[in-house]
């Protein structure tokens, strides 16, 4: 079940070119467009589901299997020296696109989570 007018799930079927990072029967692992650190990558499920609102106990694989592989493919990103996972949901949580994702963020710089200085 796909949304024709969803980002990801275009996405999903090819239709608009992505930088895969890892493809199986469920999930699709790809690149950000717009990095926020080094190595930023999201994971989708190809199912469309909204957010985690639209979620429940009836995707426990599915959800289950995108937290599942994170470590893998964080290694094979070459982050080996941890991570930052996030999920955006709704209006307060930021999501900009309505397609259940998770973004997996690292890098050889430190991963800024706010305004910091010195
Ligand atoms: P959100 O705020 O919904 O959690 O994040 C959506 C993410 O999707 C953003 O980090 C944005 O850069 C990324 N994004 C939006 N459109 C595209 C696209 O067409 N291709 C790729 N690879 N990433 C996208
Ligand atoms: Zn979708």
């Amino acid at each position: 079940m796909s949304d024709p007018n969803c980002i990801f799930c275009k996405i999903v079927a090819g239709q608009i070119p992505s930088r895969k990072v890892y493809e199986d029967d469920d999930i699709l692992a790809f690149h950000d467009i717009n990095p926020a650190a080094p190595v930023h990558f999201l994971i989708v499920p190809k199912l469309h589901l909204v957010n985690l609102y639209d979620a429940d106990m009836k995707h426990q694989a599915l959800l289950g299997k995108m937290l599942g592989m994170v470590g893998q493919l964080a290694r094979e990103q070459g982050l080996n020296d941890g991570f930052r996972v996030v999920v955006n949901n709704g209006r307060v949580g930021r999501q900009e696109v309505y397609h259940l994702h998770v973004h997996v963020m690292g890098g050889p710089e430190p991963v800024s989570s706010g305004s910091r200085s010195g």
